[in-house]
């Protein structure tokens, strides 16, 4: 390539404009398409990416860029292209989508190698020598006499440590001119004091010989290959599959990502592809959210720079620098954790399948439950659809028991909470020392605080939900106080009704809080424990607990959906679903699918070992169709009736939807903003979009802030996107009016 003397570049500041540069003749060595450079921009200088290269430019008042940022070009063309489709699909600038592209330490180069003081001899030193040191600093000669017999170099705090020595007779010698300290960069490896058993390709049965089979043939031509949708019941060895994929991915010279959602990317999942693939532990890179800005810069070089070969993480890591990337696995990738909540509004499961096509590799989607996006593309044709139906060794899919809240509570109140049915089911698994998960998806002790006069609740000031009452909680919150879970906002519990002054509040609803306290008092010779945000602030408390869980220390595990997800306890052989209603009523054209999704995932957990598992479903709704479907493990009937609804409704996966949200703290101006907006809209988008009135959001109230909904649906996505861009840029809104586009929502609240 010749060298640039003019270059294009994306300004990390969203001004939805290109701009071009000159490049000094002494800098144009180090400037390439991806490449980070400082630019003069205004009357400041701002960080850039540089986007193409150019013979000449026919931009005005050209000025010089000031500095290249970093050594080597840090984005490739194909992430180019990747980012360009990310911002017209997704309806958001280049800029936003730059920022999750390019983790915040690498684009803004100020966090570099840690470094660190390594030791060495300056020279051969023989016994004389030291021996005559000896006599005037006896100290200086031992350490002397052990940097001596150094092969390499070993970092100072090591020697000083086993030497028991200090820096101070250390920098002695080496005023002596007998040692020598020199800086070296070393890499922050979160995982390197672990070690992991090395494992090798178990023998694969028959169906995941089939399923192992699709994913080879594609690695072998790439090219015409179509995504592969690994549908497969829990337990069914889809993790196998991944390994023995990446293996091949390997042996042909190619790179692999693993997205996992962030909660399952727990010690456990690690530890299975770092044991796989042992013979080389730095081959494999893992992003998660809790690295530092340190060992996330190292971890981000180490994919850049080949060393790593392999990258399991989270959301993100779609988005992993890795060259020749032969395989993407996107694991439960029905999980709606792959979506990002904030602009970029992207789906790391659908950026996974663009980047493979332009990236000419292999991608495969894995779920027991899958996507109805996803399972409609594989009966469509395209996608391939791969399936596993049986459980490792056979192991029977648990006995799903559905146990009528109705009925129940004629019996007696507490009922609600622990039917009878299962609470003989505890006792039972008590007594056969056999452990117990009861899931409730919702956190705290009760989920609100009402007054039995007025009918009063306590409601957030910001937001429109009621406030949760926690009896313990070592987070913010503070012990017995109310919070909003979705603002943060605590109150103290008031001794009388604020509303009408009376001393008749009663606390309503219950989280998972309750269900330990009232699990507790119930079996008291066992050990119950709770698993949520609010017990596992600390990463330790959260491997502590599942390290006791396992090891048969605790009896029963309550918690959230921190332990529906991808955890393996061979001894749990019951699992108890507190209230299986709770998404059926969320106003979600997904809320149907969700509940199937749950079902199915949370008694995953059980009998996963010798002995076969049961599950209760407690629920007020025995009958509606996705638990019916679930407790008959029925994918295929509970995915055609789901589509049926789908379509006459003209939902995903039949019509794209966009959701529009208007927010301000003015009601009046939110609504107002909204409508004219609908307006435009209308003038703009002919009848084959459809377009309903702004209506305020099912969650009215956030933060302060009033909301409204509007949400529009039709076929061609990318012209969709396109048209509300142009109609939003044009729109002049008020300066407290905030308006964000989703496109594909799965928060719609
Ligand atoms: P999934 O990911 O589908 O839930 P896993 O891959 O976790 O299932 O497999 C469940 C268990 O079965 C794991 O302990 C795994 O090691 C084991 N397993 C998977 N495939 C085989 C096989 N071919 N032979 C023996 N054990 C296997
Ligand atoms: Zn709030």
């Amino acid at each position: 390539m010749s060298k640039p003397s003019f270059i294009r570049v994306i300004i990390d500041r969203a001004i939805h404009r290109e701009l071009d540069y000159l490049v000094p003749e002494t800098l144009a060595e180090r400037v390439g398409v991806g490449s980070r450079v400082r630019v003069p921009f205004r009357d400041k200088s701002g960080l850039a990416t540089v986007v193409s290269v150019l013979e000449r430019s026919e931009a005005k008042g050209i000025r010089s860029i000031e500095a290249v940022v970093g050594e080597a070009p840090i984005l490739s063309g194909q992430m180019l292209e990747l980012a360009r489709w990310i911002s017209a699909y997704y309806c958001c600038s280049i800029e936003t989508v730059m920022r999750s592209l390019l983790p915040q330490v690498i684009r803004r180069a100020e966090v570099g190698w840690k470094k660190q003081l390594f030791v060495r001899p300056v020279r051969k030193i023989d016994n004389e020598e030291i021996e005559k040191l000896r006599k005037r600093a006896p100290r200086q000669a031992e350490l002397l006499e052990a940097i001596s017999r150094l092969g390499t170099p070993m970092r100072a705090a090591d020697l000083l440590r086993q030497t028991s020595l200090d820096n101070q007779t250390l920098r002695a010698l080496v005023r002596r001119g007998l040692a020598e300290l020199r800086e070296e960069a070393v890499v922050r490896d979160p995982h390197a004091d672990e070690q992991f058993i090395a494992t090798s390709n178990l023998v694969v049965n028959n169906e995941q010989s089939l399923a192992l089979r699709e994913v080879t043939q594609a690695l072998d031509s790439p090219e015409n290959a179509r995504p592969i949708l690994l549908h497969g019941v829990t337990g069914s060895g889809k993790t196998e599959i991944y390994l023995q994929a990446i293996r091949a991915a390997l042996d042909s010279g190619r790179t692999a990502i693993v997205l996992v959602p962030e909660i399952s990317l727990t010690p456990q999942t690690v530890e299975r592809f770092k044991g796989r693939f042992a013979e080389a532990q730095d081959a494999v890179a893992v992003l998660h959210s809790h690295l530092s800005q340190g060992e996330r810069h190292d971890e981000w070089h180490k994919i850049h720079s080949g060393r790593a070969r392999i990258v399991i993480g989270a959301r993100s890591a779609v988005f992993a620098p890795l060259k020749n990337l032969g395989l993407i696995v996107v694991d439960e990738e029905h999980e709606t954790t792959y979506k990002q909540e904030e602009a970029p509004r992207y789906h790391a499961r659908d950026v996974a399948v663009v980047r493979a096509k332009i990236e000419k590799c292999v991608v495969v989607l894995g779920s027991a439950t899958p996507s109805l996006e996803s399972y409609h593309n594989a009966t469509t044709g395209k996608y391939r659809l791969a399936t596993l139906t049986q459980r490792i060794d056979e192991k029977q899919m648990p006995l799903m028991r559905i146990v009528d809240l109705r009925q129940e509570r004629r019996k007696e109140k507490a009922a609600a909470i622990l039917s009878e049915k299962l609470r003989a089911a505890i006792a039972d698994r008590l007594e056969k020392r056999e452990q117990t998960i009861l899931f409730l998806n919702r956190r705290g002790f009760s989920t609100s605080l009402l007054c039995s006069n007025c009918g009063e609740a306590r409601n957030c000031p910001n937001c429109s939900v009621a406030l949760t009452f926690h009896r313990q909680s070592p987070k913010a919150f503070g012990a017995g106080r109310l919070s909003c879970h979705l603002c943060g906002h605590t109150a103290a519990v008031p001794k009388k009704c604020p509303a009408c002054g009376r001393d008749a509040l009663i606390y309503a609803g219950f989280g998972t809080e309750k269900v330990e306290s009232i699990v507790a008092q119930i079996f008291p010779k066992a050990t119950v424990r709770r698993m949520d945000a609010d017990s596992m602030t600390r990463k330790e408390a959260y491997r502590e607990t599942l390290r006791n869980f396992r090891t048969g220390k605790i009896d029963i595990l309550v918690g959230t959906q921190m332990i529906a997800k991808g955890l393996h306890f061979p001894n749990v052989t019951l699992v108890g679903i507190i209230n299986a209603d709770l998404a059926l009523h969320l106003p979600d054209f997904r809320a149907g699918e969700r509940t199937f999704q749950l079902l199915t995932q949370v008694a995953g957990r059980a009998g996963r070992g010798e002995t076969s598992g049961e599950v209760f479903v407690q629920t007020y709704t025995p009958f509606s169709p996705s638990i019916q479907f679930a407790r008959h493990h029925d994918f295929a009937g509970y995915f055609q009736q789901e589509l049926e609804f789908r379509e006459r409704c003209d939902f995903p996966p039949f019509k794209h939807a966009i959701l529009i949200t208007v927010r301000s703290p003015h009601e009046a101006r939110a609504k107002f903003s909204a409508e004219t907006l609908v307006r435009r809209l209308r003038e703009l988008l002919g009848s084959e979009f459809i377009l309903g009135d702004p209506t305020p959001a099912p969650l009215e109230k956030l933060q302060g802030q009033f909301r409204f909904h509007i949400l529009i649906r039709g076929e061609a996505i990318m012209r969709l996107s396109r048209l509300a861009r142009e109609t939003l840029d044009k729109l002049p809104f008020p300066e407290d009016v905030t308006v964000a586009v989703d496109v594909d929502p799965y928060q719609l609240l």
